[in-house]
C-alpha cells in the first residue's frame, strides 16, 4: 500500500536530513511531479517554479525532449566509469562544450555537483603549477572573495567566504587570501571597481609568488544575495591575473548556460578564463552533471610518459556518467531548437520592468537583475539601509506568502531570489513578480502596524 499524505509527511521529518534545513521546524513541500515551469505538489497544488529548483532548471520540467534523451540513453546503458574507460554520449558532450566555451578551454573533467568541478579546478590549478613549462611549486594557496559560495566540501568553503555557514569548520579549511568585492549597496559606487582592482593588484603584487589561482563567481555572487559586480570588474581580475602569472578558474555553476543573457557569464566581458567550471543547469538541472573545462595549456602540462606520473589522481565514480551527458546534450540541443538566448531579451526587461515598481515599496532597500537573474532586498528602513532582524524571518515570510498564492521561492536571508527558468513566459513573469509584490506588502504592511 503507498504510504498516505500524512505518513511521507512525518518520516519527511523524521527520516530525511534536509540541506541547509532546521529540522527542528522543518515544514516539508513534498513535490509529486512537474511539468513546464510548475510543480505539483503531494496534495495537486500547482507552484510556479520561481527559483528554477536551485538555480538549475534550465527548459522546464518534464521537457519531452530530454526526458526522450535520457530514456534512450537508459535503454543502451546507464553508466559507465570514466577512469580509463569511455562512454559516447560523455564524448559527444565533452566536444560539444570545447566547441562552445571560449578559446581553448577544450578539456572538460566531467564530476557530479557543482562543488565537485571546484575541487576539481583547485587540484588542476595547484598541481599545474609543479609541471608547468616552468614550474612554480611555491604557488600553493589562492585568493577567493568574501561573501563568494563555491559549495560546501572543505576546499570548496576554503576558498568560499561565507562565514555564517562556516565558522564552526574554520580548523578544517585552509588558508586563503580574501578580498571584497565590489558592492554597489556600498556608497562610492562610481569607484568601486577601480578601487577593488586595485586591491586586487596589491594583494598579487605583495603574493603572486605563493598564489595558484585567483576563484570567482563571474557577474554575480549568488549565495551572497545576488551582489552585481559593476561592469569591467571581471576583465580586470583577468587582466591581473595574467600580469602577475595566476590562473584565473570561473565559477558558472551558478550563472552558465544562458542564466545572463549569454551562453557563459564570461562573456559578456569577453574573459577566457583557465578553468571553467559549469554545474546546476548543464544538464538542464535533470541530473547530476558538472564539469572542470581547462584550456589546452593546462592540459599539456599534466601531458609526459606514464612513469613521470603527471596525471590528476582524483575522480568521481558517477562523474561522466551518460545519463547525466544525455540530459546535457540534449539541454544543449533546445538552446538551437528553441532559440533559448534570442527569447530573453524580452523576458529580461520584463522582469527589470517589474523590479522597477518593487523598487519603490518602502521596506525594498534594493533590486539588483543581471539577465534572468534577480533579487529583491528586504529592509528595515530605506533610508538608511538598516536590515530587518535576521531571526524574524521577513524573506521566509514572504516566500510562505507566495507558497499559498501558487509561487515557489526560496529566500537567501532577507533577499528574495527570482529566478525562474528560462523557458518561463511573460504571464507567469508577471504572475511571480506580483505575488512578490503582494507578499512584501502583505508582510512589511503586518510589521509597520505593530
Ligand atoms: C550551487 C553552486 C555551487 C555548488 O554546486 P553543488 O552542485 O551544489 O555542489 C558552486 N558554485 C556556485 C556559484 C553555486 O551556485
Amino acid at each position: 500500500m503507498n504510504p498516505t499524505v500524512q505518513q511521507l509527511t512525518d518520516w519527511d521529518k523524521r527520516y530525511v536530513w534536509h540541506a541547509f534545513t532546521q529540522m527542528a521546524c522543518y515544514e516539508p513541500l513534498i513535490i509529486e511531479s512537474a511539468e513546464g515551469c510548475e510543480l505539483i505538489d503531494i496534495e495537486g497544488r500547482l507552484l510556479l517554479d520561481g527559483v528554477s529548483s536551485m538555480w538549475c532548471n534550465v527548459h522546464g520540467h518534464c521537457h519531452p525532449a530530454i526526458n526522450a534523451a535520457i530514456t534512450e540513453q537508459l535503454n543502451n546503458v546507464a553508466h559507465v566509469t570514466n577512469l580509463g574507460c569511455s562512454n559516447s554520449t560523455a564524448i559527444r558532450l565533452a566536444k560539444r562544450l570545447a566547441d562552445l566555451t571560449p578559446g581553448d578551454l577544450n578539456h572538460s573533467f566531467f564530476c557530479s555537483d557543482g562543488a565537485s568541478a571546484l575541487e576539481v579546478a583547485l587540484k588542476l590549478a595547484f598541481q599545474y603549477w609543479h609541471q608547468c613549462d616552468s614550474p612554480q611549486p611555491k604557488k600553493t594557496s589562492y585568493i577567493g572573495f568574501e561573501d563568494a559560495y563555491h559549495g560546501d566540501t572543505i576546499g570548496t568553503i576554503s576558498v568560499g567566504g561565507i562565514d555564517q555557514f562556516n565558522a564552526v569548520f574554520k580548523p578544517l579549511m585552509f588558508p586563503v587570501k580574501r578580498l571584497p568585492i565590489p558592492d554597489r549597496r556600498v556608497p562610492a559606487e562610481a569607484s568601486a571597481c577601480a578601487h577593488h582592482l586595485r586591491l586586487l593588484e596589491e594583494t598579487l603584487q605583495q603574493h603572486h609568488e605563493t598564489i595558484a589561482a585567483v576563484v570567482i563567481e563571474p557577474l554575480v555572487l549568488g549565495a551572497a544575495g545576488m551582489i552585481v559586480q559593476p561592469a569591467g570588474y571581471l576583465k580586470g581580475v583577468r587582466e591581473l591575473t595574467q600580469k602577475y602569472n595566476v590562473l584565473m578558474i570561473a565559477d558558472e555553476v551558478a550563472v552558465g548556460l544562458g542564466r545572463t543573457g549569454k551562453m557563459f557569464a564570461c562573456e559578456h566581458e569577453e574573459v577566457i578564463p583557465d578553468i571553467l567550471c559549469l554545474g546546476k543547469g548543464l544538464s538542464g538541472g535533470y541530473l547530476p552533471m558538472s564539469a572542470a573545462i581547462a584550456t589546452t595549456e593546462i592540459w599539456n602540462a599534466y601531458l609526459g610518459d606514464f612513469g613521470e606520473a603527471k596525471q590528476l589522481c582524483h575522480g568521481h565514480t558517477f562523474g561522466g556518467n551518460p545519463l547525466g551527458a544525455a540530459a546535457s546534450l540534449a539541454t544543449l540541443d533546445l538552446f538551437e531548437t528553441e532559440q533559448t538566448l534570442a527569447q530573453l531579451p524580452a523576458k529580461i526587461s520584463r522582469i527589470s520592468e517589474h523590479l522597477t515598481k518593487l523598487k519603490e515599496h518602502p521596506h525594498v532597500g534594493d533590486v539588483r537583475q543581471c539577465g534572468m537573474i534577480a533579487a529583491v532586498e528586504l529592509v528595515r528602513d530605506k533610508a538608511s539601509g538598516e536590515h530587518f532582524l535576521w531571526t524574524d524571518r521577513h524573506g521566509h515570510q514572504v516566500c510562505q506568502f507566495a507558497l499559498n498564492h501558487g509561487v515557489w521561492i526560496r529566500p537567501l536571508g532577507d533577499v528574495l531570489v527570482i529566478m525562474p527558468p528560462l523557458s518561463v513566459s511573460l504571464d507567469q513573469i508577471d504572475k511571480l513578480c506580483e505575488v512578490i509584490a503582494a507578499g512584501i506588502h502583505h508582510v512589511t504592511q503586518a510589521k509597520d502596524l505593530t
